[in-house]
């Protein structure tokens, strides 16, 4: 069988531990044999992080502004206990956090749902995909506690250095807390950019949900900036796709999201989307089967899984056992970033091949074979077959030569 051409590299960003292993798996048993797999390959496991100051992260990150697509492995974000198990010289930050900062994107997560697998709300019978603004509000906070009664107030200094705004908080009478928090108009923007272009990308309704009958500035910002550019540069694309973009309050939001079938877009500021894409993600399964992409507002895209690099099961394959941890959101990183890529240079092969991957992994699963993970969430009664990753991958495989035969 003759492989499938690419045109233009993915970036492709490896990574650590578990995931690291599958990886190399996924490369080796799915994509080698069937794609002339074309990528620029950037390792972003700590080892190469620590050797090159970090630099690795932010040229993978520019190089997929300059390409558009790429696939990411999960990698470790150090805390102290990793400097002491990797002799850093650094914690070094986040690699999420640095490429989300460079491409300024919307990270958007959606379940791969089985039918042997229900989701706790009887209804949903299509993924709902959490689209969180991941820039500012709580996370960029200042606060303290207030120690004794007195006097909070908000001020607005402009940079001429006169005094705009001074508005009383509170008058604390007793101790308390306070905090002060913000956002940019510039990143509202670019969450409502991106948001508007995924559901075009998926074709998928989008909602959008904040407080704004509560937070009359705050909130209402959010509201209107996304109503003025769906007005401006969106609304006549969405009716020609034939999707609607819809923007009520959050505790309305809520109702109707547990009512709804699902297949939809739920825009979400960086908190609601925080607690959310959690309550979803459980609802829906398991972190295993949770994709995850950013978007960024001009339109480049970065696949990859929603779930971290599986720890626990790396340290038991360091030591010679057989794990059975789930490739499935991994392997959909790849398919999502080679549809993308033959979407953008129109290679209609590429993406077959991408969807006949995806149908394989879906194959496998309804045939009841599956890792661990799964076990215990199929429907009572549901025959199955708990193998390890290396005999899931293979049960992939086969299927997968069935489908391309
Ligand atoms: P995690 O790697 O997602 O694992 C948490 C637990 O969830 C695992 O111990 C495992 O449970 C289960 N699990 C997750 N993915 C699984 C899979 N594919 N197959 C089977 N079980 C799976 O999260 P973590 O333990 O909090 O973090 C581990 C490392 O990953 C940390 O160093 C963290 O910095 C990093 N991380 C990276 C990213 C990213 O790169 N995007 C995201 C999150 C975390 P059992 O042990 O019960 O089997
Ligand atoms: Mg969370």
């Amino acid at each position: 069988m003759e492989k499938i051409k690419m045109k233009t590299p993915l970036v492709e960003m490896d990574g650590d531990e578990m995931t690291r292993i599958l990886w190399q798996m996924i490369k080796e048993e799915l994509l080698l044999p069937f794609v002339d797999l074309k990528t620029e390959y950037y390792d972003l496991g700590l080892p190469e992080r620590e050797r090159t100051k970090d630099q690795v992260t932010l040229d993978s990150a520019n190089a997929t502004k300059k390409y558009g697509v790429a696939v990411k492995c999960a990698t470790i974000t150090p805390n102290k206990q990793r400097v002491e198990e990797y002799h850093l010289s650094q914690m070094w930050k986040s690699p999420n956090g640095t490429i989300r900062a460079i491409l300024d994107g919307t990270v958007f997560r959606a379940p791969i749902l089985i039918d042997s697998i229900r989701p706790a709300v009887r209804n949903w019978e299509k993924p709902i995909t959490i689209a969180r603004h991941a820039y500012g509000d709580i996370y960029k906070a200042t606060e303290y506690r207030v120690p004794t009664e007195g006097k909070a107030e908000l001020v607005f200094t402009d940079k001429e250095g006169k005094e705009t705004f001074r508005e009383t908080v509170y008058n604390f009478e007793c101790p308390g807390v306070l905090q002060g928090s913000y956002n940019k108009d510039s990143s509202i923007r670019s969450f409502a950019h991106s948001c508007f272009q995924y559901a075009l990308s998926t074709k998928q309704d989008l909602w959008f949900s904040t407080k704004d009958t509560i937070s009359k500035q705050y909130d209402q910002t959010f509201k209107l900036i996304f109503q003025e550019i769906y007005e401006n540069e969106y609304k006549a694309k969405f009716e020609q796709a034939g999707i609607t973009y819809f923007y009520t309050l959050i505790d309305d939001a809520v109702a109707r999201v547990i009512r709804s079938k699902g297949g939809f877009i739920w825009a979400c500021k960086n908190y609601d989307g925080d607690v959310m894409s959690d309550m979803v993600s459980t609802a829906f399964g398991s972190l295993a089967m949770m994709t995850s992409v950013l978007v960024s507002p001009d339109g480049n895209y970065e696949y990859e899984a929603a779930h971290g690099t599986v720890t626990q099961h790396y340290y038991r394959y360091c030591r010679g056992e057989q794990t059975s941890t789930n490739p499935i959101a991994t392997i959909y990183a790849w398919s999502g970033a080679l549809r993308k890529r033959g979407e953008l240079d129109g290679l209609s092969e590429l993406m077959h091949f991408a969807d006949q991957l995806e149908g394989a992994c879906l194959d496998t699963l309804n045939d009841g074979v599956m890792t661990k993970d799964l076990v215990g969430l199929v429907v009572p009664g549901t025959k199955v077959q708990a193998v390890n990753s290396a005999d899931f991958i293979a049960a992939i495989r086969e299927r997968l030569e069935k489908r391309l035969a």
